[in-house]
């Protein structure tokens, strides 16, 4: 058996064109564009890459970008100064702090400080606390960028059994929330879990988010099972001096086991930024008292 691939890329792209589509109407309205600020401390490469495909993309859906570039030395003081700021800031619909912030800088005080209405990250324990109770809120891009991809691949969740690997705020934890409320019957596991590749081998959907190379095997797969991979891992390439992406998942033996699979790159990675825009498009509508039919995207 060979797996489908589940084309990340493309459903974000038509995601995107969505939303895009969508600006318009808001805009006339609203009398201005649904806008993102994007907030960088310091010089991580990988988040400037990060900051600048979401000011691209931001752009090229037809909203306002704002991008705030502090120095790695910012104080928490200013931090907190700057995104007061863009709470009180009506062009600001969403806002987005890039994580992880330098040392000197309390991450949970910052999120802490984000208006929970603006909060498009979904990272404000205020919008943690509407998943886990169904209340209306700001779901994180990545999970429900994952959610979106498999009830594309597999129509109704209900009944079926789940395991998520992983529990970070970010990743794991709203994972298994949303699976919950999709009505599967969800398995969350960690570094701590017994008999790992028994849980996963229960699992007709597997949500891999551990930051591990390659580590879940074919043999940890039932048959059939629908196989997302969140992990993005740098390892070495084929040639001398080179990298190259790969997920937690052995994508080449996995592949030969799974009904339908992720892969990495061109998987869960392209619907992270996909679901922020989304996220702003509602943000604007509810700040903007714009009518919105939330099942629309
Ligand atoms: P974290 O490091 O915050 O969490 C990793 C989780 O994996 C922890 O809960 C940890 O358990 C668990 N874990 C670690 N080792 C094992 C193990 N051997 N067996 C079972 N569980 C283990 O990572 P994130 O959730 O932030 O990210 C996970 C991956 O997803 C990373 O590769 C990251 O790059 C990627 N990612 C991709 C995104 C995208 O856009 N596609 C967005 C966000 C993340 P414990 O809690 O016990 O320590």
């Amino acid at each position: 058996m060979t797996a489908d691939i589940i084309d990340g890329k493309a459903f974000a792209a038509n995601l995107r064109a969505k939303v895009a589509a969508m600006v318009p109407a808001f805009r006339e309205k609203a009398g201005r564009a649904p806008g993102l600020a994007v907030v960088l401390v310091g010089e991580d490469p990988a988040s400037q890459v990060y900051v600048r495909n979401k000011h691209k993309t931001t752009v090229e859906a037809g909203m306002e970008s704002f991008e705030h570039r502090l120095p790695a030395d910012t104080t928490q003081d200013a931090l907190t100064a700057l995104v007061e700021q863009l709470n009180a800031d009506p062009a600001v619909d969403g806002i987005l702090v890039q994580l992880p912030l330098p040392k000197q800088i309390d991450e949970s005080a910052v999120l802490a400080t984000i208006d929970p209405d603006k909060d498009v990250d979904g990272f404000h324990v205020v919008n943690v606390g509407r998943l886990s109770t169904g209340m209306h809120g700001y779901v994180p891009c990545t999970p429900l960028g994952c959610v979106m991809l498999l009830k594309d691949r597999l129509g109704d969740l209900s009944g079926k059994d789940a395991v998520v690997i992983g529990r970070s705020n970010i990743v794991g934890k709203p994972m298994a929330q949303l699976l919950l409320a999709e009505n599967c019957t969800v398995t969350v596991a960690h570094s701590r879990t017994a008999h790992l590749p028994e849980v996963v081998r229960r699992a007709d959907i597997v949500v891999a988010a551990v930051g591990r190379p390659e580590m879940v095997k074919a043999d940890w797969i039932k048959p059939g099972a629908t196989v997302i991979d969140v992990g993005i891992n740098r390892v070495p390439g084929a040639e001398p001096g080179k990298t190259k992406l790969v997920g937690d998942v052995d994508f080449a033996e996995a592949v030969e086991v799974a009904g339908a699979i992720t892969p990495v790159p061109g998987g869960v990675g392209p619907m992270t930024i996909a679901v922020l825009l989304r996220n702003t498009l509602v943000a604007a509508h509810r700040l903007a008292d714009v009518p919105y039919d939330e099942k629309a995207i």
